[in-house]
């Protein structure tokens, strides 16, 4: 009979672990997702994705990218999850032929219309219902059931406790959380903001980001014309509806306990970097849970090496707040009492938090230790850079030395001007990721992914 302890550890040893879901808007950042440890990543075409900017994938490369995750035995969705206006059905049974005959593991969809068209033209292929259609409970799960669906992804507003309850009431199905990235002010795909100030259409995967901008609010007097009186939350602007970024990384093991089956991330946008760091944490995460180990709060700095607009817990802790930092407690007053507020979950500027810069990754290193890269931001002889290594947690120390570019020998170089050689004193292989460590810093620009 296994002590208390002894069972404690059966559990974690039974525990089964979630799929690590990366996204992937380009080739090569699908490569470093698999590489850097997920399990599966998503990438879909402009027409028919949320992502109509920023994505390099069309019919043409999927082909690529389906045998680069298969060569690696990890599973790969295609996102379908626009919601296409009339014009856009005609030609779809064409992209659905195309993508069908590469086998993926399943389509990521949002429109009845085209699950509709694909459950009729390609019944094999496996549906995953998108967060786009806001799945927030039980019974909307179990209608997804009911239509063929394999996988559903809930909405980000769910709780933790929500979630447990759906996955105990619906067992027959996959259950998808999303643990980390940007999210939106508004529930998926019902924001119009972009649409209204931009005329972009954040349901054709054309978002501008108009969330994220600052606003101007006035204060005026009807009796007073000219008395207006502006209202500024803070000394970077008025930032009402910037929220905060998710990160999940510390309720892993509530999910996996849950019985969830994937964890996502958002950023098919971001850069190959945050591609690398948060595949590669995430990935250290799970595996501690996976050999019975506590979360170690080492991994909340080590997400701090990629920008963000700071970071809370979303909605997956409500009603758990005692187990939120206090700093973190986005939904608390001062006097512990709750709130809804948007106001709490506003990033409170146009600011990005990171303790490191994004240097480069490594094209190729020369027999005599000159590595090749190009340079994404200002590096002068003497900087320290952290190495970032694929497949390993492990990282390494190097110092900046002279740098070769611009037709000659440089002590120091600015981000951005392309291929540039620097002697590193070991082996640095092709997608290797160097950055540029520095203490935690706010840089005020603007945010947009
Ligand atoms: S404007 Fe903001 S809230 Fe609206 S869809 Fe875009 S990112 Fe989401």
């Amino acid at each position: 009979m296994p002590t208390q302890h002894g069972w404690a550890v059966l559990c974690w040893r039974v525990m089964k672990i979630p799929e690590l879901l990366l996204p992937a808007g380009s080739l090569h950042k699908l490569k470093v997702a698999i590489l850097y440890g997920a399990d599966a990543v998503y990438c879909g075409v402009p027409r028919y994705s949320l992502r109509a900017r920023e994505n390099e994938f069309r019919l043409h490369n999927l082909g690529a990218a389906t045998e680069f995750a298969r060569a690696h035995s990890k599973k790969i969705y295609f996102t379908v999850n626009g919601i296409p206006r009339n014009s856009k059905i005609p030609g779809y049974l064409r992209y659905l032929k195309a993508m069908a005959d590469l086998k993926p593991d399943a389509l990521i969809m949002a429109d009845p219309g085209l699950i509709m068209l694909t459950r009729d033209h390609a019944p094999d292929l496996p549906v995953h219902i998108s967060v786009q259609t806001n799945t927030m409970n039980y019974a909307a799960v179990e209608f997804w059931r009911r239509i063929g669906a394999k996988r559903v992804i809930l909405s980000r507003e769910v709780t933790l406790a929500e979630v447990r309850e759906i996955r105990q009431r619906c067992p027959d199905i996959e259950i998808e959380v999303f643990v980390h990235g940007s999210i939106c002010i508004a529930h998926s795909g019902r924001c119009f903001m972009s649409n209204y100030f931009g005329n972009r259409d954040a349901n054709q995967g054309a978002c501008n980001n108009a969330c994220r901008d600052a606003y101007q609010i006035f204060l005026k007097n009807p009796e007073k014309e000219d008395a207006q009186m502006e209202l500024i939350s803070s000394e970077d602007g008025t930032f009402l509806m910037n929220s905060k970024d998710l990160r999940a990384i510390e309720f892993l093991h509530d999910l996996a306990e849950s019985g969830v089956d994937s964890i996502k991330v958002e950023g098919r946008t971001k850069n190959d970097y945050y591609a690398a760091m948060i595949a590669r944490t995430y990935r250290r995460a799970l595996d501690d849970i996976k050999d019975g180990k506590a979360f170690d709060r080492a991994l909340l700095t080590e997400l701090d090496k990629v920008a963000s607009r700071k970071y809370f817990s979303g909605f997956l802790t409500r009603g758990m707040e005692e187990r939120v930092p206090e700093d973190e407690r986005d939904f608390q007053n001062a006097d512990g009492s709750r709130t809804d507020s948007p106001m709490d979950i506003a990033s409170h500027g146009s600011t990005r938090h990171q303790s490191y810069r994004y240097a480069g990754c490594i094209k190729r290193q020369d027999a005599d230790g000159t590595a090749w890269f190009d340079l994404k931001t200002r590096l002068e002889v003497g900087d320290e850079l952290e190495v970032f290594f694929p497949g390993t947690f492990a990282s390494r120390r190097a110092t900046v030395g002279e740098l070769i570019g611009r037709g000659g020998v440089n002590s120091v170089l600015s981000g951005g001007i392309g291929e540039v050689g620097m002697k590193i004193p070991f082996a640095v292989p092709e997608n290797v990721f160097l950055a540029r460590v520095g203490v935690a810093e706010t840089i005020r620009q603007s945010v947009t992914t």
